[in-house]
């Protein structure tokens, strides 16, 4: 922990001195208005540095640069966008460690798991690299009288508005598709978190991107947000936050015809049925709701279970709860750090009192950790029913709902009745019921006898009030870019 207090320290000491800019035509600048806000540390509520509070004046400034930037960008070749993305991945690499430090900081997120959030971030920017010189690649459809090409071709300046959970991964999720695809991208990234957006920015510079490709404006998410989805020189908004915030986009959006893209909330089931392995089932539903904090959107925040198993699985849940090790997050034996910010921890603790008032028990955790920072102790409610809002809602937390089920369909019910459906995990080894199963579940993405896996090439996205498009493989590029039919008479 000590040592890696001290190189944190010195990775922040610029920070300290001139905060966090942003970064627009390749410029480095303050807010125009040179209003500041502050980022702090979920770990002691300290100071961490100031940002540039951008408002609507710096987003047109950073929209009319990615405007300008575009047909270059555009023009430049699928192979040479592949170069300069491979040594953006190249130097996130190098600064992995410094990544993951600021990450965790701003964050709260255990450095056991951000250490890894870094190469993932580059291996995005390497995937779709992999794939920029054959984005635009069409297909000839000849017919007796038409020699008909369909091509594809990049949208244009695009927004990106990310949010504070694994903000530098989620970053370069949505950054690198867009740049692969030719677009030019103006990111606002969360408020909450915004050490590893200016890192990566800065890579992106450092990588030979010209400027204006890559802007970065910080702000909040009303007034810089709003101002990038209602500008009308960006063409399309890939957002990822809450449900709320994407219906508000939506309607910002509408005047100019924004398309959007949006991974939204999420209240993921994990079913085990009597038949698992039990063993498994438990590590699964264990790691992905307790770690990264429950603050992940795949999280699987209730536990469906199946009456005959369930006491003994409850059991034997419980007493992994109690030694999960919540502390500093930069500690590597820690599993659970702070959450993000007070207004959050007061979402989630609230929760322990409304699971009293609904009637569920407590089983484990239910309370504050220390009294700085904003640390909770990973919590169980059981005797939950599928109506009480710890049932319902997105808590986003280290907070595990168990509710119980006899029959498959009524399984199914539960499983379904809320208004997300994200991701679904489902424990049985019974391969016929996991086909019936998974063939009515209403998620976007769900694993069989396994915990969350990403596969790049595969579509990530939810249905419901979870989001609307896919990311991965083609999936983004469909997003980025436009079809282009062209007919040559014959
Ligand atoms: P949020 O919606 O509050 O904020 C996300 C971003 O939107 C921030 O950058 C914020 O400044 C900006 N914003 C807020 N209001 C805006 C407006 N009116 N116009 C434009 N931008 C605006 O979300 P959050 O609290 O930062 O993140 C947590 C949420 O994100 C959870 O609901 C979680 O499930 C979701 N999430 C989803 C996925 C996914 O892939 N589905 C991944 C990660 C997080």
């Amino acid at each position: 922990l000590d040592r890696n207090l001290e190189t944190l320290a010195r990775h922040l000491d610029r920070f300290k001195t001139s905060g966090v800019l942003n970064l627009i035509g390749g410029e480095t600048r303050p807010a125009i208005s040179a209003d500041t806000f502050e980022t702090r540390s979920p770990v002691d509520d300290s100071l961490i540095c100031t940002v540039a509070k951008g408002g609507a004046d710096d987003i047109d400034a950073a929209a009319q640069a990615a405007k300008a930037a575009f047909p270059a960008w555009r023009d430049i070749g699928g192979t040479e966008r592949k170069k300069i993305l491979n040594r953006i991945a190249d130097l996130i690499v190098e600064r992995a460690e410094e990544i993951a430090l600021c990450e965790c900081w701003d964050t709260g997120q255990a450095l056991r798991f951000m250490s890894k959030a870094a190469l993932r971030g580059a291996e995005n920017f390497r995937f779709f690299a992999d794939r920029a010189p054959a984005a635009r690649d069409g297909q000839t459809l000849p017919s007796a009288t038409l020699l008909n090409v369909t091509t594809r071709v990049p949208i244009g300046p695009v927004g990106v508005i990310t949010p504070w959970n694994t903000p530098f991964m989620l970053s370069t999720w949505k950054i690198a598709p867009a740049l692969a695809a030719g677009c030019t991208v103006v990111h606002k990234p969360a408020e909450f978190s915004p050490l590893t957006a200016r890192i990566l920015a800065e890579i992106a510079h450092e990588a030979g991107l010209p400027p204006g490709v890559w802007n970065l404006v910080n702000g909040m998410g009303e007034d810089a947000g709003k101002a990038l989805t209602e500008h009308p020189a960006i063409k399309a908004i890939a957002f990822v936050g809450e449900s709320k915030t994407g219906s508000m986009i939506m309607a910002q959006g509408a005047p100019t015809l924004k398309r959007v893209h949006f991974e939204l909330g999420g209240k993921n089931p994990v079913v085990v049925f009597e038949d698992a392995d039990l063993d498994r089932a438990l590590d699964a539903a264990i790691f992905m709701i307790y770690s990264l904090n429950g603050e992940r959107c795949t999280s699987s925040s209730r536990l469906l279970v199946q009456e005959s198993i369930a006491e003994q699985f409850e059991a034997k849940l419980v007493e992994r709860v109690n030694k999960i090790k919540v502390g500093h997050p930069l500690d590597p034996s820690t599993e659970v750090g702070p959450l993000i910010h007070k207004v959050h921890f007061d979402k989630v603790t609230s929760y322990f009192d409304i699971a009293h008032q609904d009637g569920a028990n407590v089983a484990a955790g239910g309370t504050r950790v220390g009294d700085t920072g904003w640390f909770v102790r990973p919590t169980l409610f059981t005797n939950a029913k599928n109506d009480m809002r710890i049932a319902q809602e997105e808590i986003f937390g280290p907070v595990l709902t168990s509710i119980r089920f006899s029959t498959e369909e009524e399984a199914l019910q539960i499983a379904n009745g809320v208004e997300y459906g994200l991701t679904a995990y489902v424990w049985t080894n019974d391969l016929t019921r996991a086909m019936r199963f998974t063939d009515r579940l209403e998620a976007g993405m769900i694993w069989v006898n396994s915990e969350n896996v990403r596969h790049l090439p595969t579509p990530f996205g939810g249905v419901k009030a979870s989001g609307i498009g896919r990311d991965g493989g083609d999936w983004s590029f469909e997003f980025y870019m436009e079809q282009k039919h062209i007919g040559f008479a014959t």
